[in-house]
């Protein structure tokens, strides 16, 4: 009797709680997974071709996302802090592959890049010059994000996604 009684107590409490308790859940895990990087070009780049993955690992698909660049031999910047992880030559195309930590890797091509393996770059520096090539003759660079082995978008990671048409021209007074 005491127990169910108790045990009656400690639901109601819990469902008077669980609500209350829930609604203010979703801000704190929005704000902590806000993302933080930024364009790998500047000015900001449009979107040429978005992330298609394939629907299976061995299809061909779109690993990256391709972005315009005002011309090639632009320079290409990091978009968040990390380590050279590879600098080389992919079967035709030079390629800077940047280890951001957290299982996260960025990799842009064609990228012609002085830089080395280990060497520390911040968000925002330079890690090479846009070759041209990927999109025919507009120039792009392809940028590709690992987590893990997995290609994922990087267009999440980009911390402002607004359209900048629909950024306010002119405010109230
Ligand atoms: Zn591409």
């Amino acid at each position: 009797m005491k127990t169910g009684h108790f045990l009656t107590t400690l639901l109601l409490v819990t469902a008077l709680a669980g609500p209350a308790g829930a609604a203010p859940a979703p801000q704190p895990s929005e704000s902590t997974a806000r993302p933080s990087w930024s364009w790998p070009l500047s000015p900001r780049p449009a979107v040429v071709r978005p992330f298609d993955p394939p629907p299976e690992p061995w299809l061909s698909g779109h690993r990256g996302a391709d972005l315009q660049a005002a011309a090639d031999g632009a320079p290409v910047t990091s978009p968040a802090d990390g380590v050279v992880s590879f600098v080389g030559v992919v079967v035709d195309r030079p390629v800077i592959t940047v280890d951001h930590g957290g299982g996260l890797r960025s990799s842009f091509e064609p990228v012609r890049s002085t830089l080395h393996q280990g060497d520390p770059v911040t968000q925002g520096q330079e890690l090479g010059v846009l070759e041209p090539g990927h999109c025919g003759q507009l120039p792009c660079v392809h940028w590709g994000v690992r987590r893990g082995e997995e290609y994922v978008d990087p267009l999440p990671f980009i911390m402002d996604l607004r359209p900048s048409v629909l950024l306010p021209l002119e405010g109230p007074p």
